[in-house]
């Protein structure tokens, strides 16, 4: 599927495109954001399935954690070639060649701004730099991109010139970086081509997002005569972040029909991965892996989408490894609702489903959010079906505290079965979801995807909001739970969402058993 066709002629793809991924070191330089050396390993073992030429992993002289993570990573023999970051100063260098990376994002100012405000020297202090460290790095056995900080708001005789000395002193790539994202398209082009033709070595660029054009300017630099370009996962970085390697990628393969050795099945996994470990969640709205970027609610699209994805999906789901989602709420339409019945086993009359969508739209109409464990008490309620919940809670203790590690012990029925079950947690909630988790999935293999907490307004009795999303199998289903205890709101929400997850309506429609009405 590729729907391009609106390329220019005049402009050419390098043959091959080279992507270093900067999620390890501007990625982990987002507010907030801080990985061990573990966390890292992981997303760099990751990167390096995805398919990624460089892994920028971090910032050797930075602490004795990022020496440490490097080192790590660079012992495993990664396909890619294992970065640090690196600014003009030999003793960064020495930190990056004794983790034992492969190569150095050596880095400089080059603006007269960052000169003056940041280092207080003037272009001779930066081209004599630029000579020894590069010199120096290649001494030690690194392979060397050369990066222009600020170079986008450099003047651009002075950035040839520094490029052309970093070449002639053995840089192997060199860098033009958009460090607080400024440049338009238009300027990206003119100054990509005049570098690129001016140095003999590959052009790479690095562009940030804090005008949403970084994936775009990549494109365009691209286009242009650059052969590199520096991306995140999920677009982390400084401030608005950096180009997302996930749009990136998918622009360039999908709209440009580019040819990528990036697996881009492992996209949606890669994104969910970082987004885990670092703590940054995404938009839902986010272009490619955004929760809402497959979900379709209203009634025109989901009636599309049923008869032929491609009406209102531009790729496949299946294309980044993610999966496609009907929503139900108060713009949804009968082909929707009808869809997400049959996937909980649910068939309905005309009439039956015309009722259900009616008490959809009045409960979206209401301000709520409907989520399938609501869809699905609707729908036994129209049926006549009785409400059956094969997981009943019969009682929570929840302990925590300043000298205890909080704990929870549930005992619960699950289809008629007393069980009993006890965990710890990193909170109170945490340790009663994980016992109620611990306690199921001894007999059914329910997975937790995703909690939130939705809304909590006024004071400390206000009432807690929380929305959760479930799997098993193939079925994913959310829920929610409202309380004005945060623990049993959360509580509610999982047990609402595995007890949707867990009914088999098959068995109760031919008369199976019933166990409960409540
Ligand atoms: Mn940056």
């Amino acid at each position: 599927m590729k729907w391009g066709g609106i390329l220019s002629s005049d402009c050419e793809f390098p043959s091959r495109i080279l992507l270093l991924d900067t999620t390890l070191r501007d990625g982990e330089q987002t507010p907030g954001v801080s990985l061990t050396p573990e966390k890292k390993l992981r997303i760099a073992l990751k990167l390096d399935e995805l398919g990624v030429d460089f892994i920028e992993a971090g910032f050797a002289a930075a602490s004795k954690g990022e020496f440490e993570a490097l080192k790590l990573i660079s012992e495993q023999g990664l396909r890619a070639d294992v970065y640090s970051f690196s600014r003009c100063v030999k003793s960064d260098i020495d930190s990056a060649a004794d983790a034992g990376v492969d190569g150095v994002a050596l880095t400089i100012p080059t603006s007269d701004l960052h000169l003056k405000y940041k280092l207080n020297k003037d272009r001779g202090f930066v081209l004599e730099r630029t000579e020894e460290c590069v010199e120096y790095a290649k001494t030690r056995g690194l392979t060397v991109e050369f990066l222009a900080e600020d170079g986008s708001r450099s003047d651009i005789d002075f950035l040839e010139k520094v490029f052309k000395k970093a070449v002639e002193c053995g840089a192997d790539r060199v860098c033009l970086c958009d460090t607080v994202g400024v440049l338009t398209s238009e300027k990206t082009a003119e100054m990509v081509r005049r570098l690129s033709d001016s140095v003999t070595v590959p052009l790479a660029v690095h562009c940030h997002n804090d005008f949403g054009l970084a994936v775009s300017n990549s494109i365009t630099a691209l286009k242009n005569g650059a052969q590199e370009v520096h991306v995140t996962v999920n677009g982390l970085g400084e401030r608005a972040g950096n180009a997302a390697l996930e749009e990136l990628v998918v622009a360039l393969t999908v709209l440009y029909g580019c040819k990528l050795n990036v697996k881009t099945k492992l996209l949606y996994e890669t994104s969910r991965l970082v987004a885990r470990l670092t703590g940054i969640f995404l938009q839902p709205n986010k272009a490619i892996v955004g929760d809402n970027a497959f979900t379709h609610e209203s009634g025109i699209h989901t009636h599309g989408v049923l008869s032929h994805p491609a009406t209102y999906e531009p790729i496949s789901p299946e294309l980044v490894g993610a999966s496609r989602r009907i929503a139900v709420g108060k713009h949804a339409g009968s082909h929707g609702v009808e869809a997400v019945l049959r996937s909980m086993g649910l068939e309905v009359s005309k009439e039956q489903l015309t009722e259900i969508l009616r008490r959809v739209k009045a409960l979206g109409d209401r301000g709520k959010q409907v989520t399938e464990a609501d869809l699905q008490a609707i729908a036994e309620a129209v049926l006549g079906l009785p409400r059956v919940r094969p997981i009943m809670l019969e009682e929570l203790t929840v302990v925590t505290g300043n000298r205890v590690t909080p704990m929870a012990s549930v005992r619960l029925s699950l289809n008629g079965r007393s069980i009993t079950e006890a965990a710890t947690g990193v909170g109170p909630v945490d340790a009663a979801i994980n016992a109620i988790r611990k306690a199921v999935s001894a007999v059914e293999p329910v997975q937790l995807e995703e909690y939130h907490v939705k809304a909590i307004t006024g004071g400390t009795d206000a009432v807690v909001e929380v929305m959760v999303r479930l799997r098993r199998g193939d079925r994913v289903v959310t829920a929610m739970g409202a309380r004005g205890d945060i623990v049993m709101a959360s509580v509610e929400a999982v047990l609402s969402g595995m007890n949707a997850l867990l009914v088999d309506y098959e068995k109760l429609m031919e008369g199976g058993r019933v166990e409960d009405e409540r």
